[in-house]
């Protein structure tokens, strides 16, 4: 078994400096096509579920899902995360479920809509580290909001992230990772014109901190993709992501964690649409299910080998939650 803390993959991720893509999970195919990848591709992975996937498949159906993903990749260290944690309860939930990591996103109140203040962050931050870190499971929080709504979750308007706030936050609440805003939005509609990242914001902030830096909304929508979704009878006229070169400068100024849900999203869909346009006559969901979990396996080795995850899942031995525990 190689379940490890989102903190040791992270951690030997800026190490190594290479990005670890964090892949959003609702189903069995989702879930085996990226430990497909990852083992083609020799990658440690961080498979994440959102509050919404794990309402969506009753928890229990998905945990279990995800640790058959850890039981048979024993070489793969893998990271289970809960993605947009709202409340301490919902990231007790997750740590009781088996997960190894945990984001509690206090960027937003507990509605996951409202931009929530400064200390009210701090408080429900600290009280979610508290918890976990004596169950060496590793916590993520975000300071500044992204925009976009995805899942439900999001204000839908971008404030970029305070370095100095950035600074103070960490050293607050005693977090492992820190999701920040310089541009980046969920969904499939990011940019209105060309793709916009504060770089300068983000190299202030890596030279205030020292942790892991995560982006959120980092998919890249590829055209090809949408153009695919529409070829099929889809419409998603104008949808636009963060150019791949965008992520991987992104990367060499010091992020870490990438968070990928979109892009799997939409090329399953394309599989589909193509599926059910070219062959009419098909109704057994593995017709349609099994072309969507390859080309999902295809997109995120892509994943792999540009974040420069590829080739690092032998690097270092798995530390258990126990050993974590111990190191905070
Ligand atoms: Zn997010």
């Amino acid at each position: 078994m190689a379940l490890v803390s989102g903190k040791q993959i992270l951690d030997e991720a800026q190490k190594g400096k290479y990005g670890v893509g964090a892949y959003n999970v609702n189903n069995m195919e989702q879930i085996q096509a990226i430990m497909a990848a990852a083992k083609e591709t020799k990658s440690p992975v961080i498979i994440q579920a959102s509050r919404g996937a794990l309402k969506y498949s009753n928890f229990t159906y998905l945990g279990y899902l995800m640790k058959a993903a850890v039981i048979e990749n024993p070489e793969i260290p893998v990271s289970m995360h809960l993605d947009h944690g709202n409340s301490l309860d919902s990231a007790i939930k997750a740590i009781e479920l088996g997960f190894s990591s945990v984001m509690i996103d206090g960027s937003l109140m507990e509605d996951g809509k409202t931009a929530s203040t400064y200390d009210y962050n701090v408080k429900v931050t600290k009280s979610v580290v508290e918890y976990a870190h004596k169950r060496g499971v590793s916590v993520e929080a975000e300071i500044g909001t992204l925009g976009g709504i995805e899942d439900g979750v999001g204000s839908g308007t971008i404030h970029v992230t305070d370095p100095k706030e950035a600074k103070k936050f960490v050293n607050e609440t005693g977090v492992d990772s820190l999701a920040i805003a310089i541009g980046t939005s969920h969904g499939a509609y990011k940019f209105k014109g060309a793709a916009n990242l504060a770089f300068d914001v983000l190299k202030e902030i890596r030279g205030l901190i020292s942790i892991p830096i995560v982006l959120h909304g980092a998919s890249s929508v590829p055209k090809n993709l949408i153009d695919d979704v529409n070829k099929y009878g889809g419409k998603m006229p104008g949808a636009t992501g963060v150019p791949m070169e965008s992520l991987q400068e992104a990367i060499k100024l010091g992020v870490q964690k990438i968070n990928v849900d979109t892009d799997g999203r939409l090329v399953m869909t394309a599989a589909i649409r193509k599926v059910f346009a070219e062959s009419p006559e098909k109704f057994d969901p593995r017709d349609y299910l099994g072309p969507a979990r390859i080309a999902l396996t295809d997109l995120i080795k892509s994943k792999m080998l540009a974040f420069g995850t590829a080739g690092h899942s032998g690097d270092y031995a798995p530390k258990s939650l126990e050993e974590m525990k111990r190191s905070y």
